[in-house]
């Protein structure tokens, strides 16, 4: 038996981001066809007259989802929009997506019925073929992982690495809303689990809940960039948090940039929500993951196509690299932006146990 575990270094010490730079660090492409590989939203793969894109996302039970407050028709639909997700960041059309399952016996057709509802939907919704997967058994829970393809040409791609000092940034709609749905949730999983007698009580958040067990992905922005015949210098979907996902394109673009706190959009659920949990709303807004609207600057000259571009908000601007990535709080002050975003294998069983 070979033996993977003696020696071992943490996956911690590297962080996601960290990890995966390790592991494929010695692989470049040898198709002249592979445009882009690792490190963006999608892979972009040339096609002679048109690009086609590529993102796989993974969800894994008990880490993405807890089977406790998540129905299994959401969240066959949560699986394809998270996965659209990354391909309109491209500024790219969706139309294929494969779906893989591993489940325990723990799962009844019913529910599996009820898992494939969700996909049918989301398929219908946007507009997408559901054209194979595979399906295995897992000795614990469920895993869910799904690829889609889109399509796009070398005119409209959008890339997280094109961002200019001058360059406007932009958000397609509220943030922080999912990541308040996620406090609700766990708050009432917990009450439950003390005293099983109690009901949840949801009142009057059921647009904070909406908005992290069925998601929408950013179709509507796509189309107006269509529309209006201009496309963004840069684009990033945001899964894990507006602070990581504006690192990822200031990073990528080699460029600063500044928020105005006073322009970042909050539902006004959202605000008062992380009140009541004494959060601070900016931070929610800034580091809460899962919203997937699209962040995503402009050059000066598209300002007013996307003036007018439903559901925008303006919200800050790209400076130069040396100047860095900033707050500007509604009280005059100026703060660095952390990026904290989600570290999943804070959530890894094996470090659980290892604290426990
Ligand atoms: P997103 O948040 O947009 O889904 P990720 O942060 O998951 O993107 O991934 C960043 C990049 O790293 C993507 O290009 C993705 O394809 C790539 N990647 C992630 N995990 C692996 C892996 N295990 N092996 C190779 N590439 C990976
Ligand atoms: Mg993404």
């Amino acid at each position: 038996m070979t033996d993977s575990f003696s020696n071992k270094r943490d996956v911690n010490e590297l962080g996601e981001f960290g990890l995966i730079d390790h592991l494929t660090k010695e692989f470049t492409t040898n198709n002249p066809s592979t445009i882009l590989g690792i490190g963006d939203d999608a892979a972009v793969i040339d096609q002679g007259d048109h690009l086609t894109v590529i993102s796989t996302d993974m969800l894994v039970e008990g880490i993405h989802f807890d089977m406790m407050y998540t129905p299994l028709k959401h969240l066959g639909y949560k699986s394809v929009v998270v996965n659209l997700s990354d391909i309109y960041a491209m500024n790219a059309v969706p139309e294929q997506i494969t779906y893989s399952l591993a489940i325990s016996n723990r799962f009844s057709v019913d529910a599996l019925e009820e898992l494939y509802a969700g996909i049918f939907e989301a398929c219908k919704m946007y507009n997408i073929d559901l054209v194979g997967g595979d399906t295995t058994s897992s000795p614990k829970g469920m895993t869910i992982s799904v690829t889609a393809v889109g399509k796009t040409t070398k005119e409209k791609i959008a890339y997280r690495g094109g961002a200019k000092p001058g360059d406007i940034l932009c958000v397609t709609g509220n943030l922080g809303a999912a990541y308040l749905g996620l406090q609700m949730l766990e708050r009432e999983k917990q009450i439950y689990l003390s005293n099983p007698g109690i009901q949840p009580d949801f009142e009057n958040q059921d647009y904070v809940i909406g908005r992290m067990l069925k998601p929408e992905a950013g179709k509507a922005a796509i189309e107006y960039f269509d529309k209006v015949n201009m496309k963004p210098t840069s684009m990033i979907d945001i899964s894990d948090g507006l602070a990581s996902d504006l690192f990822h394109i200031c990073k990528q673009s080699g460029v600063g940039a500044y928020v105005e706190e006073g322009k970042v959009p909050m539902h006004p659920d959202t605000e008062t929500l992380a009140l009541k949990f004494n959060l601070d709303p900016i931070t929610c807004a800034l580091n809460g993951g899962e919203d997937y609207e699209l962040l995503f600057t402009i050059a000066e000259k598209d300002l007013e196509k996307v003036k007018f571009m439903p559901g925008v908000f303006l919200i800050g601007e790209i400076i130069q690299a040396s100047d860095g990535i900033k707050l500007h709080t509604t009280g005059g002050n100026i703060h660095d932006i952390k990026a904290q975003g989600w570290n999943h294998f804070d959530a890894d069983e094996d470090k659980a146990a290892k604290q426990n």
